[in-house]
């Protein structure tokens, strides 16, 4: 295990941040009452920079970022605070406008990525139709685009593999080319929420090397979810501990690991081998 470079940290700090979440509270509805169920979230993203929230399962991770690209329900949920794309306020736009950051400034990949993938389409027609969705291409250019992104997410064979279903692919593979869809438009922002959770200990090592790498190539800044400390310690310059809904410690991932101090960032720890 190694603790990843505080230098890009310091280098992109600098600058202003790419994400800023303030005071994010959001609220479930039960019968007439609203329970939060996280509350009063604040942290930013800088360029370049990883940032990862860690928290034991139903501590309002996925909330968050549920939150920030407004996937939530609107009839049951309410989402209070700011949460400032570059200086605009994504909880302000348009429901359009939306559509258009989710298309292009802002891409997500989950856990489990067979949800996401349509069974009875090829991979590489999946990616083409996204790429000509959100960017105004031809399908020649499309194809070509397809190709250069599979080969970005180190898949062999990609001119194969692109006529080839999602259940001939590895759930590792999968989550490659969910990646590859992801970084189709360019992000300048990834979310990714317990990415590689589902995946063996030897393909997740291999999926977050390669998001290490994509991002470092591609210049793009990474909020990654996880309850995983290991995780953490491969992948996040700076580290925000959620329980049961709060920040209860946030800091440069070296800090939290030597100096973290809340009994359940010690706890989180503790399970680190
Ligand atoms: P995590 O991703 O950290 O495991 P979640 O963000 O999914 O946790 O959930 C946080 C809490 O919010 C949990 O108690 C969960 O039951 C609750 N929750 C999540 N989504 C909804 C929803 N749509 N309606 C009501 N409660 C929800
Ligand atoms: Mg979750």
């Amino acid at each position: 295990m190694h603790l990843a470079s505080l230098n890009s940290v310091q280098a992109s700090a600098s600058e202003a941040p790419v994400l800023s979440v303030r005071n994010l509270t959001t609220s479930f509805r039960v019968y007439d009452e609203w329970n939060p169920v996280i509350r009063d979230i604040s942290f930013d993203v800088h360029p370049r920079e990883t940032v990862a929230i860690v928290g034991e399962s139903g501590s309002g991770k996925s909330v968050t970022s549920l939150s920030i690209m407004r996937l939530l329900q609107a009839e049951s949920s309410r989402v209070e605070g700011k949460v400032l794309l570059e200086g605009r306020d994504l909880l302000a736009l348009s429901e359009a406008e939306m559509r258009k950051v989710r298309g292009k400034d802002v891409s997500m990949i989950f856990q489990e990525p067979m949800t996401s993938l349509n069974p009875i389409f090829p991979i590489g027609e999946q990616i083409a139709e996204a790429l000509m969705v959100h960017q105004k291409i031809s399908k020649a250019d499309a194809r070509a685009e397809v190709l250069r992104l599979l080969e970005k997410v180190r898949i062999p064979n990609a001119n194969r593999r692109f006529k080839e279903y999602p259940h001939q692919f590895s759930g590792g593979m999968r989550q490659r080319v969910m990646i590859a869809m992801a970084l189709a438009s360019r992000p300048k922002l990834l979310i990714a929420d317990e990415p590689t959770t589902a995946l063996d200990v030897t393909i997740q090592s291999q999926i977050l090397d390669l998001i290490k790498q994509l991002q470092e190539e591609e210049g793009m800044s990474v909020l990654f979810i996880t309850h995983d400390m290991g995780v953490v310690a491969e992948v996040a310059d700076r580290t925000i501990v959620m329980y049961r809904g709060d920040t209860v410690e946030t800091g440069a991932t070296a800090d939290i690991f030597v100096r973290g101090e809340h009994p359940y960032t010690r706890a989180l720890l503790s399970a680190v081998p």
